[in-house]
């Protein structure tokens, strides 16, 4: 409903403004037919035609004003923070993962890497090629026999020098 009200509600037998069909013109109407609140037939006042009610055309918004309210640009992120972006320590510590795997293995040929397997014994640095982790790095040793490879999602607790 976008009717400006500025009159009282429409009633059968009371007047409203509509365009006519006939006099191609915003005229005063009488009102013959209603369905609900809804206007429908009106005779004009002016021509005494019966017709279809038509909003005026004074009333019709212009084209293209369909209000798309930018609402909810942002629904419920975390209540209240002013700055820009604010992570939580999980996602902070994601993220230094994420960008120390991508310092480690930027820009290294495929050669760089050696194929991760359980026998083998790792040093801290030393890049890595998992068949179901993808690249890595081995950021720690953990003790003889495990390792901590970081991967693209996240470091890992490996085994090594396994037999
Ligand atoms: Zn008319």
């Amino acid at each position: 409903m976008t009717t400006t009200s500025t009159t009282k509600k429409p009633k059968t037998g009371g007047e409203i403004d509509s365009f006519c069909t006939k006099c191609k013109l915003d005229l005063t109407h009488r009102i013959i037919a209603m369905v609900g609140e809804v206007v429908k037939k009106v005779e004009c006042k002016t021509c005494g035609s019966h017709h279809l009610y038509r909003r005026p055309k004074s009333e019709q918004p212009p084209p293209g004003v369909r209000a798309t309210r930018p609402r909810a640009e942002r629904a419920g992120t975390t209540g209240g923070s002013s700055k820009g972006e604010r992570l939580t320590a999980a996602q902070k510590l994601e993220r230094e993962h994420t960008q120390s795997w991508e310092r480690a293995i930027a820009g290294q040929p495929s050669s760089a890497f050696s194929a991760y397997r359980t026998t083998l014994s790792f040093s801290a640095g030393e890049l890595v090629r998992h068949a179901k982790f993808g690249d890595g790095v081995v950021s720690r040793v953990l003790d003889r026999q495990k390792i901590e490879i970081l991967f693209k999602d996240g470091p890992r607790t490996m085994a090594q020098a396994q037999d």
